[in-house]
């Protein structure tokens, strides 16, 4: 069996409805190889990499210092138990890690998988310390509307978006949606352990910004009403909006930080919950403190390795620093979106672009994906809203051929109409 017919006929995709993926006239993209910004087909055709992979790359495809420090890892051994154990790079990247938060609050790094267990982790911390600290009214958590936390069933109950998240309402943890600061008014603190935020911008609820300052007075809030703040910084970590991290933006250091995607620039699955010394102590003592918690993976010494060599790119290449230039390049590429054909708004953060398109029949947003294939970017939508964060190895001329395929496909896609 070649790839696609064993794929189709045995494999099963995230997010995908299977009968539309298996029908005879779908032909999947097989994607074989990957060099910077650009990934390439079994066919051989190449792509800019328009959504990082899944918001997961950061210094593009086959980094040479990436690469080298997988390969040097692999020669001493790929993973070893985290649990009993420890190792050389998950020891030293906890502390690195720890070292990015201002005034050394937060502390401590528990390291896990992905996106969805780095959320899950801090829900279980966030319970538990109400119990040690003997708080145990305070057990409601707090999340937004439109919110996307991951996928595990203590994630997915802070997941604000009705189509993914409705029909496991029964199985949900206690959670109080909000779809405004204001709201926070209307709560009664005292039942509130955390509030859960992706902080500045909502990525699966279509790359939707906060209001400026909003996270700064949620911080606040927090602060007045003794509530624990988990900053979900999965996707806009490592970068992504401009600065190290999005909670720089509004000088706010949240009591938990989940990361993942970027953390190995997109190479492996690796992930991190950072909190600060007070949590950590609440469970010290007998083993009825203990946190029982934990993934076979956990500490993975290959991931560890590349995401170290990650933070030392961003170190030593001063990559925040050229990304700014290439941040008021996507500016003007979306001003010129303005008039444009079919598009009805655009937003920005940082180096995360939102793009509205007109709906112009069922699925408008996957068919201008599609249609802008053509034209040499590969991109996934939400709805009808195309997502632009490719790499920031990047171009501005690259960045310019991005845009012309999106402005292309959406014309294709109006006009057949
Ligand atoms: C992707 C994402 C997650 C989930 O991460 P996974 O690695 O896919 O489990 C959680 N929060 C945000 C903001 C994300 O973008």
């Amino acid at each position: 069996m070649n790839t696609v017919e064993s794929d189709k006929r045995h494999g099963w995709h995230p997010f995908t409805q299977m009968a539309d993926w298996c029908a005879p006239e779908h032909e999947p993209l097989v994607l074989v190889e990957g060099s910077g910004a650009f990934v390439r087909d079994s066919a051989g055709r190449e792509y800019i990499d328009g959504n990082s992979s899944i918001w997961t790359n950061i210094h593009g495809h086959r980094h040479p210092r990436l690469d080298a420090a997988l390969k040097a890892q692999i020669d001493r051994v790929a993973h070893t138990s985290f649990l009993g154990f420890t190792n050389p790079p998950a020891a030293q990247l906890a502390a690195e890690l720890c070292a990015l938060w201002p005034g050394g609050k937060l502390s401590r790094c528990f390291l896990t998988d992905d996106g969805s267990t780095a959320i899950e982790v801090a829900l279980k911390m966030a319970a538990q310390f109400r119990q040690l600290v003997g708080q145990p009214r305070k057990q409601r958590l707090v999340a937004f509307g439109g919110a996307y936390h991951g996928d595990t069933m203590g994630a997915a109950s802070l997941g604000g978006i009705p189509l993914f998240h409705d029909r496991f309402a029964a199985w949900q943890f206690p959670v109080t949606h909000i779809q405004s600061l204001e709201e926070l008014s209307s709560i009664d603190a005292a039942e509130v352990s955390a509030v859960c935020i992706e902080p500045l911008i909502q990525g699966a609820a279509g790359m939707r910004l906060w209001p400026a300052g909003m996270l700064a007075a949620l911080r606040e809030w927090c602060d007045a009403n003794d509530v624990l703040l988990i900053a979900d910084e999965v996707m806009t970590g490592f970068g992504r909006t401009g600065t190290m991290f999005a909670c720089e933006r509004e000088g706010v250091v949240p009591d938990f930080v989940a990361l993942a995607k970027g953390l190995t620039g997109g190479y492996l699955p690796l992930a991190a919950t950072l909190t600060t010394e007070r949590v950590f102590e609440a469970f010290l003592g007998g083993p009825d403190r203990t946190l029982y918690y934990g993934h076979s993976y956990c500490g993975n010494q290959l991931g560890c390795a590349v995401a170290l060599e990650n933070l030392a790119i961003f170190r030593e290449e001063c990559v925040l620093d050229s990304l700014a230039a290439k941040i008021a390049h996507l500016s003007s590429l979306l001003k010129e979106f303005e008039n444009a054909h079919g598009i009805i708004a655009t937003r920005q953060c940082g180096f995360v672009a939102g793009i509205d398109v007109k709906p112009s029949g069922p699925l408008t947003g996957a068919r201008v994906c599609v249609a802008a294939r053509k034209h040499g970017l590969l991109t996934r939508p939400i709805r009808d809203t195309v997502v632009l964060m490719p790499p920031y190895c990047i171009t501005e001329e690259q960045l310019g051929t991005c845009a012309r395929a999106i402005a292309k496909a959406v014309i294709e896609v109006c006009k057949n109409r």
